[in-house]
């Protein structure tokens, strides 16, 4: 099953908007949704606008294993490293395309959890760049666009 939106389709150009908080059925059908169709696709991270949703929600599993699926709900870049760092992405909504992004080698990261906590993180390495490219897709960007 291959639901994600896909470039150039213009939705994945809207920003998307900010979840009312305490999260409802729907949002956590949306969170199960997104977690599958990551897995399904063997991504390791995916936007809400990915498969068809505004809401400002990413979901990310860097594991070897696959089975730690981290859910990070109005995500906001608290600070970023001066340094940066390019390196290939690729990306579910623009299959067979690769793109060289220069982005801060670390950023911290606010979010709220599934559990409806507020959390704070700084993600270094792979889930930098992971957390950076999704955070684009939930601001409308797309890595393809950096080049
Ligand atoms: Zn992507």
């Amino acid at each position: 099953m291959d639901n994600i939106v896909k470039y150039p389709d213009k939705f994945l150009y809207k920003p998307t908007e900010e979840v009312w908080l305490p999260l409802n059925e729907d949002h956590k059908t949306l969170i199960k949704d997104m977690i599958e169709a990551m897995y399904t696709n063997n991504g390791i991270g995916l936007a809400a606008n990915q498969i068809g949703s505004s809401s400002k929600i990413f979901v990310m599993d860097v594991s070897n294993e696959k089975n730690n699926p981290q859910v990070f709900i109005n995500p906001k870049i608290k600070k970023e490293a001066k340094e940066k760092l390019t390196d290939e992405e690729g990306c579910l909504s623009c299959p067979g395309k690769l793109a060289n992004v220069r982005r801060p080698i670390y950023v911290g990261l606010e979010w709220i959890c599934q559990h409806g906590k507020l959390q704070y993180k700084t993600f270094y390495h792979l889930p930098a760049r992971v957390v950076q490219h999704e955070m684009d897709h939930l601001n409308g960007k797309l890595c393809i666009d950096y080049a």
